[in-house]
């Protein structure tokens, strides 16, 4: 075959686009088969319900552009066959980065999936429910993001600035110190309310606290009451709670820490607020909760001594000890494996079932090598009896009790969700099964 000097000409001209062509179609196979990996790995595990909000694409409408998977910061979607899929759908968290971002509107935000319905208390626009002067907001009324829920915060105490106090010792009990609540603190105390705000734990933050370490939680200004704008790009974690922290001290924030709301009562006056450690009389109730919960119990003797935890936060301090973790889903496996990786810490992993069924194949992988590495003893189908001061008493699947050395006992069981409390204080709740968000 001999080529002339025009054909040389047509080949070298082309050349270049042949290069960038290959190098695209390289590019799409690698993502394509990155996609498909991820998409397998997450049926595989079992890992393919969403916990709350999440993107459902319409394919019809995907030009494939890829916008959705950059912006997404959670590593969630893939571009698999030229087409945005949520390949990842428990990393998902629903702050709708992807629908900002998409190009042709393909993207739409829904609550909860066909099988697994997620429940929506009712709030009206000025975020009250429908039992009057109980509020809502944050993620508990659906959005899940920290900007929503602080601006939501604020939103509520300016409607319940409207609202009349006939004798009550509060005008407001804003329950929750995470985003909505730190935001509707702030807004209660500008507007010179009489407020006091109820926290579980030992510190603020809600669910930013359970992040993990560094992970970039805010990439975007906040506008807080007092405060102002917050110009901070890119926060990380240990940031964001740091400033809050500075806020609640400089601002002298009326917050109760450690202190857990057990229910609302209704009287002639307005509500009675009941918490583990006391009583508060007020007329307006803001529940800033979110949907993270209140971590479950074992309710065993000796459960309220302060070496059981309900949250693995530094493993170091661990170090050297016997150390016990609850649970058989992915926090009490990876707990255990952080704790199995400090020197001399010895670490058992008690869980009620035959199996860690819901798991992460890399995390089922990682706790077999720690258990043939004897760094962690596995006990399945096994009981917490009792915690002692420097034992624990576990009934093994063998149903023999036995007695084992430990200092600290870390329960990693899930949480109890709002929904029942919701509804026995009246509140209308629905439940979602994969149908679109409304704009609050
Ligand atoms: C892993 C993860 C990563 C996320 N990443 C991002 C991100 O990058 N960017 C972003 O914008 N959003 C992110 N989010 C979502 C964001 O954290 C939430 O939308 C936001 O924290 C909601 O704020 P909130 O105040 O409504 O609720 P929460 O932050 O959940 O705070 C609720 C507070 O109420 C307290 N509480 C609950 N029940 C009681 C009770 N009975 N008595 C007293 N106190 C109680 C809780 O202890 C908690 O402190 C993420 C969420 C998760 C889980
Ligand atoms: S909603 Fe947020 S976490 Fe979920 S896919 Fe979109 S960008 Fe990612």
């Amino acid at each position: 075959m001999k080529f002339n000097v025009s054909d040389l000409t047509l080949i070298l001209y082309l050349a270049p686009f042949l290069l960038v062509l290959i190098l695209y179609l390289r590019h799409n196979r690698k993502l394509n088969r990155r996609g498909h990996e991820r998409l397998h790995e997450a049926r595989e595990s079992g890992m393919t319900e969403p916990a709350s909000i999440h993107p459902v694409i319409d394919l019809t409408r995907c030009c494939g552009s890829g916008a959705c998977v950059k912006a997404c910061p959670e590593k969630a979607l893939s571009l698999i066959n030229g087409k945005a899929v949520l390949t990842d759908p428990t990393h998902c968290i629903g702050h709708g980065a992807c629908l900002e971002a998409c190009p042709v509107e393909a993207i739409q935000l829904v609550f909860g999936t066909e099988k697994r319905g997620m429940d929506i208390p009712f709030v009206d626009p000025t975020f009250e429910t429908n039992v009057s002067n109980i509020f809502i907001a944050g993620e508990l009324g659906g959005m899940g993001l920290i900007r929503k829920a602080a601006i939501q915060g604020q939103q509520a105490i300016n409607s319940i600035l409207t609202k009349k106090n006939e004798g009550n010792d509060y005008d407001v009990i804003i329950v929750g110190a995470g985003p909505a609540g730190l935001s509707a603190t702030l807004a209660a105390k500008e507007q010179k309310l009489k407020y006091l705000t109820i926290e579980q734990e030992e510190s603020l933050g809600g669910a930013i606290f359970k992040y993990p370490r560094n992970k970039v939680a805010m990439t975007q200004p906040v506008t807080l009451p007092i405060i102002g704008k917050v110009e901070m790009y890119d926060i990380s974690k240990e940031e964001l709670l740091g400033f809050w922290l500075r806020v609640l001290r400089e601002q002298q924030l009326n917050v109760k820490f450690h202190e857990r709301m057990e229910t609302v009562e209704k009287n002639e006056k307005g509500y009675l607020v009941k918490t583990s450690k006391g009583n508060y009389q007020t007329a307006n109730v803001l529940l800033a909760i979110g949907r993270q919960g209140t971590p479950r119990k074992l309710d065993v003797p000796g459960e309220d001594q302060p070496k059981v935890v309900y949250r693995l936060i530094d493993p170091e301090q661990y170090k050297g000890q016997h150390v016990l973790v609850v649970g058989g889903g992915d926090s009490a496996i990876e707990a255990a494996l952080a704790l199995s990786e400090q020197p001399d810490t010895n670490v058992t992993l008690s869980y009620r079932s035959e199996a860690f069924g819901r798991v992460k194949a890399k995390n089922r992988d990682r706790l077999a090598q720690a258990e043939a590495e004897n760094r962690i003893s596995v006990q399945l189908k096994s009981n917490v009896k009792e915690i002692h001061l420097e034992t624990v008493s576990i009934e093994l699947a063998s149903q023999e009790t036995v007695e084992i050395p430990n200092i600290a006992v870390i329960i990693c069981a899930g949480g109890v969700l709002p929904t029942p409390f919701l509804k026995n204080i009246g509140v209308m709740v629905e439940t979602h099964y994969g149908t679109a968000i409304r704009a609050n």
